[in-house]
């Protein structure tokens, strides 16, 4: 590390965004430690070699952001194509159009109802549960939604997600249940949305492309903590708790197991992402990412999907979702009240901060930590984008 300016510790857009800025606009050199053999942590993105299509690793990532910063931060490394992501949920044999909006209504209770008649009849079923004493995730959904659609489109998914049925799970997991009373089906509704025209990697790639910084693959920071000479800023996005060797207990995750396959047709379900809600199938959802980007020419014999399960994350499993129970809040402020005491050493991003973090929101934290606390340390006048 002698002549290393900052340490970053994980090379995913949280990592590589602090990294660039410091590297471009302070002149100082940085290396990156990513315990991976790849960069781009959750967002990475490959080839598959038999079919040619860009198959997300960790699941379909879709880039979206309300913030102009990020926005135009972003457009620096990559052009964006115009995809617009939706998603459809087969219940029963049906399919339905996600997030709940008129179509599902009208589709679900099959009749036509104007936007008015649907939210009279919403509410009416929502009213079996008040949402202000709603003392669990199922009575909380109900109070949103109603228990027809909840029943339908909630009870079966969260349970396979959480693996514990919805009536033992605390309320405050869902804090909204997004109902649009128009035909609208577009899944985010920020200003800005697309993929990256030629792939996540590529972008990642441009990212961590500087003369100043050198990203180290398959370099755990635990087996070179102590070659890393005191003083040195560390930059820490790996998971808070194994930094401090689970010193106040281990904060718990939920995980996923993706199964992915080659299939020899052209198209097998017609969409990116299709949600299974219902218990007889055992996986969330399914993945085929040609749908991702139909402006390329993909060969058309075929196709590759991959099958989305979740559980209950355990030491050595990849950490994905804050599960974020009470224990995990108390442990989690004991944590920081450590992580205030360290000196040099800043901690963000997904696994850093136990927050689950969009791609968009990583950038944004990432850009915020240069702007109000690295480029003071180097008295440098703050150009956070
Ligand atoms: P990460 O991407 O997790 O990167 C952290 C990196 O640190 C990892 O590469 C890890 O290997 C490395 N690391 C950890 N510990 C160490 C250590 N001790 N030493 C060295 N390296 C270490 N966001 C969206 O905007 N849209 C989406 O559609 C979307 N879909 C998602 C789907 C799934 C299944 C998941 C899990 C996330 C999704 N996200 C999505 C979120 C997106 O992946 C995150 O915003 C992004 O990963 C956050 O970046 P990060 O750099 O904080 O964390």
């Amino acid at each position: 590390f002698t002549g290393t300016d900052l340490v970053v510790v994980g090379a995913g857009f949280f990592g590589l965004t602090v990294a660039e800025r410091v590297a471009e606009e302070l002149g100082r050199t940085v290396v990156v430690l990513e315990r991976r053999g790849h960069i781009g942590g959750n967002a990475y993105s490959e080839t598959e070699p038999r079919s040619g299509i860009e198959v997300h690793r960790y699941g379909s990532h879709l880039f979206h952001t309300a913030n102009p910063r990020v926005w135009s931060y972003a457009n620096r490394f990559t052009e964006f194509s115009e995809y617009v992501h939706q998603v459809w949920t087969v219940h029963d044999e049906r399919v339905y159009p996600m997030p709940v909006n008129l179509a599902t209504i009208c589709g679900f209770f099959d009749r036509r109802l104007t936007p008015l008649q649907a939210r009279a009849l919403i509410a009416e079923q929502a009213a079996e549960y008040d949402p202000r004493t709603a003392d669990n995730l199922e009575s909380k959904a109900i109070s949103l939604i109603g228990r027809p659609l909840y029943e339908a489109f909630v009870r079966n998914y969260t349970r396979k997600q959480w693996q514990t049925d919805p009536t033992r799970l605390p309320a405050e997991v869902i804090t909204r249940l997004p109902v649009r009373y128009t035909f609208d089906n577009r899944y985010f509704d920020d200003p800005h949305q697309g993929l990256p025209l030629d792939g996540y990697t590529a972008w990642l790639t441009r990212l961590a492309d500087h003369p100043r910084i050198e990203v180290r693959l398959d370099t755990d920071f635990e087996t070179v903590r102590n070659d890393i000479p005191a003083g040195t800023p560390v930059v820490h996005s790996g998971p808070i708790d194994r930094y401090f060797h689970y010193r106040e207990g281990e904060l718990t995750w939920r995980t996923l197991d993706f199964e992915t396959e080659v299939l020899d047709e052209g198209d097998h379900q017609g969409t990116a992402v299709l949600n299974y809600a219902d218990s007889s199938v055992p996986f969330t959802r399914v993945h085929e990412f040609r749908h991702l980007h139909p402006e390329r020419n993909y060969r058309t014999d075929r196709t590759v999907v991959m099958r989305e399960y979740s559980r209950f994350a355990e030491r050595g499993d990849e950490p994905y979702y804050p599960v974020a129970t009470a224990a995990d809040r108390a442990r989690l402020l004991r944590y920081r009240t450590l992580a205030a005491r360290e000196r040099d050493v800043y901690f963000g991003g997904r696994l850093g901060s136990y927050r689950y973090l969009d791609m968009h929101m990583a950038i944004a934290s990432a850009l915020s930590l240069y702007a109000n606390q690295l480029a003071p340390r180097w008295c440098a006048r703050p150009d956070p984008a």
